[in-house]
């Protein structure tokens, strides 16, 4: 969930192994591993927008690395060939291919 709302659900080793939503990748990419020893982690620059003033469109506009023009309208949940659901225009490309 970002924002109060659903980013990305489906089948838990999916979701943890090729996160499809740019946020639930950031966070994948935080959690620090035993074969992620020697690599810096991933950090999510900013901060989680007040719910009383959310960004016009996808509310992880303002933080994510594939925002584009496309985000200033918000994202709808759109189910995958793979049958989890992820609200984004730009759907991590090779975590729903793989
Ligand atoms: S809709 Fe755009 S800004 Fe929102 S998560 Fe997807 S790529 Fe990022």
């Amino acid at each position: 969930m970002y924002a109060g709302k659903v980013v990305e659900s489906g089948d838990v080793d999916a979701v943890l192994d090729r996160p499809g939503h740019p946020y639930t990748e950031g966070l994948i990419g935080s959690v620090p591993s035993r074969n992620k020893r020697g690599h810096a982690l991933t950090q999510i620059p900013g901060m989680t927008p007040s719910l009383l003033n959310l960004p016009v469109g996808c509310a992880f506009r303002q933080r994510c690395r594939y925002a584009d023009q496309v985000c200033e309208t918000a994202p709808n949940i759109t189910t995958q060939e793979d049958h989890r659901k992820i609200r984004c225009h730009h759907v991590v490309e090779a975590a729903v291919n793989a």
